[in-house]
């Protein structure tokens, strides 16, 4: 017997179905039921990944900010889009 519910995502809210397998998942785990409908979990998912891929960082050589998947941490110089072809040019 699946479970009807309706997202919980402010721009969606829309209707969408847990099925058997995915209680069955939920309850083996411990996990609450999904709250946002399969859509939502994945554009979630895939921000969050997206996220965690990108660093606040500065230009090493006109300041401006940008982002960069290069972590604060490391000791790369990093160039913004328009030094770089600068750079290279
Ligand atoms: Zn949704
Ligand atoms: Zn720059």
């Amino acid at each position: 017997m699946s479970v009807q519910k309706t997202c919980i995502s402010p721009s969606c809210q829309k209707p969408f179905k847990i099925i058997d397998q995915e209680q069955d998942f939920c309850e083996h785990k411990q996990l609450s039921l999904p709250e946002e409908c399969p859509r939502c979990r994945h554009q979630k998912r895939m921000a969050l990944r997206n996220e965690r891929n990108l660093y606040a960082r500065m230009c090493n050589k006109c300041q401006s900010k940008m982002m960069s998947t290069i972590p604060t941490t490391a000791p790369y110089t990093v160039y913004c889009n328009k030094c770089y072809w600068e750079n290279i040019g």
